[in-house]
């Protein structure tokens, strides 16, 4: 925790009236969890400031909250913007957080490139909500954090960790979040929300568990088809999520889910039980975290290019483990 910087930012705070919160493009679990997070206990602590969520909303975190649309630019001028959870300016979209008069990064990712007149990275933190409960902790005697901001945190971190399960969970990750516990919140709520599916999801799994492909060396790999969509009642959304329950099978240490976004650019959601992935993300326009990486191949014909680097990985890893 940079106790000096979490000072500028919650200086910076006070010194706004209106303040505007920017979670990345499709936004996951924690750009909305950070976000709502975030906003809950500064509307809490400062009944007067008015504080926004601006972006794209998503079907799975709008439990959390609906971000507002905003076309009128000018609304920024005297604003404060913070962006949350990510070190990308293309990733923000639009409208973007240096409209505002000052703007704040609050992110957990590797620096990607330098926006902001703070930033606050931490990479130590293995879900950005976790920064949200720095400034609270650091500044306790001043800021409110009520049941939604707690729910909306938990969320976050919940999702961005894999409930606890990934490596880059420490002590301090329980540690922050046992201040959630005393302070008292319904995490039954949450959990309730994520363990339940809709029907037509449930039978899309098990359709992709029924034909998933596997490379000779250790790599699981499922085409996301734009028919498939239509057949099963899914969004693209739903469908592409389901990258994060496919770590089940013995031997694989990679798995990767290929689909069409924005009609024609084909994605990849690649993530690693084993080797790093991010520097093979990276060669594909992409990036990321160790374990779990996107990269961006433009067409279908060159899926086939990554998933060739993706098997010589796994069969290196699997045979020096
Ligand atoms: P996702 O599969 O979308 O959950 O992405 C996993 C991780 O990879 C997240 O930390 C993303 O920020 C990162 N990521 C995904 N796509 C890209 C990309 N094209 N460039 C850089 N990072 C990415």
């Amino acid at each position: 925790m940079n106790l000096k910087l979490l000072k500028e930012i919650h200086d910076t705070i006070i010194e706004f009236e209106t303040i505007y919160i920017f979670p990345h493009n499709r936004p996951d679990g924690d750009a909305m969890g950070t976000a709502y997070g975030l906003k809950h206990m500064l509307d809490a602590t400062y009944p007067n400031k008015a504080v926004t969520v601006v972006g794209e909303s998503s079907e799975f975190s709008k439990f959390i909250g609906i971000p507002d649309v905003i076309e009128d630019e000018s609304v920024f001028e005297n604003a404060l913007g913070i962006s949350v959870d990510t070190g990308n300016l293309t990733k923000l979209g639009n409208p973007q957080p240096r409209l505002c008069k000052k703007t704040i990064k609050m992110d957990h990712h590797i620096k990607a490139e330098s926006f902001g007149d703070i930033e606050y990275i931490d990479t130590s933190r293995p879900a950005a909500a976790l920064i949200v409960l720095d400034l609270y902790e650091a500044f306790k005697d001043e800021y409110v954090l009520p049941e939604k901001a707690a729910e909306a945190l938990y969320f976050g971190i919940l999702t961005d960790t894999g409930r606890f399960k990934y490596s880059s969970v420490t002590g301090d990750t329980f540690r922050s979040v046992s201040m959630l516990f005393d302070l008292g919140f319904n995490s039954e709520k949450i959990y309730r929300y994520l363990d339940s599916r809709t029907i037509e999801f449930t039978q899309y799994k098990g359709f992709v568990l029924q034909n998933i492909q596997f490379t000779e060396n250790g790599v699981a790999y499922f085409k996301v088809l734009p028919e498939y969509l239509e057949r099963f009642n899914v969004s693209l959304e739903e469908a592409t999520s389901i990258v994060n329950e496919l770590g089940v099978f013995k031997d694989i240490p990679i798995w990767a889910l290929f689909a069409e976004y924005e009609g024609v650019i084909v994605r990849c959601r690649l993530r690693s039980k084993g080797p790093a992935i991010n520097k093979l993300a990276a060669k594909y326009e992409g990036g990321g975290h160790a374990m779990a990486s996107g990269a961006s191949l433009g067409t279908w014909d060159r899926v086939g290019l990554l998933l060739k680097d993706a098997d010589d990985l796994a069969k290196e890893y699997l045979g020096n483990n």
